[in-house]
């Protein structure tokens, strides 16, 4: 019975590790070998496949997002611990542009990426995202300001940039259960009041649509009208099953 358990929490934490950073699981499994300090063996066999896999990752057609950047950078650090920051090249390319642009009409603006895909296998999908699964999707942080007004750099509102929802209640969805569109009403009031910066997110979604490669962006309707987006042919809704898009902007090409 324990020997039974032992496998089927193993087994839980391999998929687990594998569903939230692709190569968590087999860092798992190659510390099972060690049975003293599997903690520090699982970090020690994390890093090296991290490391092997950012390296190989450009022979497989994903290149990593900048976890530093004066222009574009990933919202956090853990997205870049986690391999979730790997695009094509292509999208890099168009990632890059779009924050260039943000950057010319607000200067020392920092665009901040958030889940991109993982570093290997198209088809893997980057859970809770379904359709982040072969390096041709990409979401971006809104950015925000302090009670006066004024642009608060690399901050967003939640620590990881989703979830801090600007629609109150849902004005677009009525309610239903099968359905990725949570709520969270519980951790709204966790966030630190900061007010969305409209300016530099209009700017964002502008720099977004008119960009040549875009296929489609995802941007709640009352919120893309409040921002003056509402008319362009490649905004899209989500609809009601998907995750709602009034914390973040989903973008893919
Ligand atoms: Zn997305």
């Amino acid at each position: 019975m324990a020997r039974l358990w032992s496998i089927l929490s193993h087994t839980l934490i391999i998929l687990l590790l594998t569903a939230l950073t692709q190569i968590g699981g087999i860092a798992w499994l190659l510390a099972l070998r060690v049975r003293r300090w599997r903690l520090v063996a699982f970090a020690a066999a994390y890093a090296g496949l991290w490391m092997a896999a950012v390296s190989l990752a450009p022979l497989q057609g994903r290149v990593p997002l900048p976890c530093h950047g004066e222009t574009l950078q990933m919202q956090s650090p853990l997205y870049c611990v986690m391999l979730r920051h790997f695009v094509t090249p292509e999208l890099a390319e168009v990632a890059h542009d779009i924050a260039a642009d943000v950057a010319a009409a607000h200067p020392g603006t920092v665009t901040l990426a958030l889940d991109g895909s993982f570093p290997f296998l198209d088809g893997m999908p980057l859970l809770p995202h379904l359709s982040h699964h072969d390096g041709r999707k990409l979401d971006f942080a809104f950015f925000y300001t302090d009670d006066a007004g004024k642009y608060l750099p690399g901050k967003t509102r939640s620590p990881i940039g989703y979830f801090a929802f600007e629609l109150p209640g849902d004005p677009v969805c009525p309610p239903a259960r099968l359905t990725l569109r949570w709520q969270f009403a519980w951790l709204q009031p966790l966030w630190p009041d900061r007010p969305l910066n409209a300016a530099r997110t209009e700017t964002l979604l502008r720099a977004t649509l008119s960009h040549p490669k875009l296929d489609r962006l995802f941007l709640e309707p009352p919120l893309a009208a409040q921002l003056g987006v509402q008319a362009h042919p490649k905004l899209r809704f989500q609809g009601c099953r998907a995750a709602r898009h009034d914390d973040h902007i989903h973008m893919q090409i």
